[in-house]
């Protein structure tokens, strides 16, 4: 099939790499000239397991290709995939400019039949939105379908590659049909398609991230009173995960939830209820309680250093939301760093991958090394921020030798207290006391 990805981020590249994978000819489309130009010369943008080699491998198998101009994926395409940013606007809601612009220059380039494609995380109306926009423009015909994307950074590519699920929001049997052929090759043994129409294939999206969101805050709270009433988080997690009805996912507490889907996605639904006086109880008690989370953990640290914040210096342990991406979007490390920052502390920082992007949004501000080690020397304590695996067996010796206090705040319970304090490091970890 001839594919159009408009918007090559984190979504749409992997899209556009996974589905030339499968044979069809893909143009990608981004108005970032300098992404582009990085693309065309073999650089990945982002970091994302297994992107760079299916990126290159169907680049020069003819596949693949990167392009400024929209007026190219239009006129080499039946499917135009939009997977721009939908960032939030200052009142929560989803900010979808970027989508219904890209929808209107589709309109006005198209010289026939199209199907337009939202991967984007868009609200409950946008197919209306993009429909009319797109009527107002061009007398072809063309179909929307909402196609919202479950793939998670750090995996994407496996995600994208062995879908668990497709939604898909549209009600002609024709196009229902055109996509079956576009995603059988993910779904050789079983297909997971589920057809809908477009509203609520846009609400399925939304109501998926904050269910999950909703977990994390609920085993957030719980890790709080565990502290006080002298429970075990990790024990009551494994409880209550062996439970068949619940399952283990999603249920690690830890420093809150980051990065830039989950925020933004709990204050558009909230923003949604609010338009349609439905008030989201439920979801402004988990977008509260996580923010309570990032500075319940902050402030832990501050208390512990009180009056010496101002001579203290941290080494931090990982920057990026989540293991495997480089990506600090809404980042509870650089949430607390702030924070610690304004304190006074000085802060060292390392990242296996999100170093780039922390020296873009801190500057000098930090300092950054290239050795999870050496920024050890002389610190004062060691906070660890993102669930890398180097960091889940480190060397003990090292970490007690190298500080100048040994102190460990584990923000992910990587470790097991009785290891560790064996070791002569003093540590603090989420839901114990
Ligand atoms: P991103 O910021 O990484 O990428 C968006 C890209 O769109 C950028 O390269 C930007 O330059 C480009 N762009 C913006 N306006 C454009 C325009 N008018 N024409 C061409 N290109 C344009 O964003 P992302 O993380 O890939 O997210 C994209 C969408 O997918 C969002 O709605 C997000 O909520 C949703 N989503 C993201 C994830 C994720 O894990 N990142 C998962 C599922 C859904």
């Amino acid at each position: 099939m001839k594919i159009a990805v408009v918007g090559v981020g984190y979504v749409g590249l992997v899209a556009a790499a996974c589905l030339a994978d499968r044979g069809n000819h893909v143009v990608c489309v981004d108005n970032d000239k300098k992404k582009i130009k990085d693309l065309n010369h073999g650089k990945i943008p982002i970091y994302e397991p297994g992107l760079a080699e299916i990126v290159k491998h169907n680049e020069a198998a003819g596949r693949l290709c990167f392009t400024t101009d929209l007026k190219d994926g239009v006129d080499n395409s039946l499917i135009i995939i939009i997977g721009v940013g939908t960032p939030g606007a200052e009142d929560g809601s989803a900010d979808i400019s970027a989508v219904l612009n890209v929808a209107e220059s589709v309109a006005e380039l198209m010289d026939g039949y199209r199907i337009i494609m939202t991967k984007s995380t868009v609200p409950v109306g946008t197919c209306k939105k993009v429909s009319e926009i797109m009527v107002s423009k061009t007398s072809h015909p063309f179909d929307y379908v909402s196609n919202p994307e479950f793939l998670k950074e750090g995996s994407a590519v496996d995600d994208f590659m062995k879908l668990d699920r497709v939604i898909i929001g549209t009600t002609n049997p024709a196009v229902m049909e055109l996509m079956k052929q576009l995603y059988s090759p993910f779904m050789r043994k079983k297909s997971r398609m589920i057809f809908m129409d477009p509203a609520s294939a846009e609400l399925t999206k939304y109501a998926a991230n904050c269910m999950l969101a909703t977990r994390i805050s609920l085993m957030n709270e719980l890790s709080a009173l565990c502290e006080k009433v002298g429970a075990d988080i990790e024990l009551v997690r494994a409880g209550i995960g062996s439970d068949s009805r619940i399952g283990n996912s999603f249920l690690f507490p830890g420093v809150g939830f980051g990065g830039s889907c989950f925020p933004k996605d709990v204050r558009a639904l909230i923003h949604i209820g609010n338009t349609e006086s439905c008030p989201m109880t439920i979801v402004e008690a988990v977008e509260s309680a996580n923010i309570r989370q990032q500075d319940r953990f902050a402030e832990k640290i501050l208390d512990y250093y009180g009056d010496k914040s101002v001579e203290t210096t941290l080494a931090v342990w990982g920057l990026a939301f989540k293991a495997r991406t480089d990506d600090i979007r809404q980042a509870p490390a650089i949430y607390c760093i702030e924070k610690f920052l304004t304190a006074g502390m000085k802060i060292r920082a390392y990242d296996p991958e999100a170093m780039e992007a922390t020296k873009e949004k801190l500057g000098n501000r930090i300092e950054t090394f290239k050795d999870s080690y050496d920024m050890l020397d002389g610190a004062d304590g060691l906070v660890i921020f993102t669930d890398w695996q180097e960091f889940r067996n480190p060397d003990f010796d090292q970490i007690a030798g190298r500080l100048k206090k040994a102190v460990i705040f584990d923000g992910r319970n990587l470790y097991d207290s009785n290891i560790v304090r064996k070791q002569g490091i003093e540590d603090h970890r989420s839901g114990r006391a």
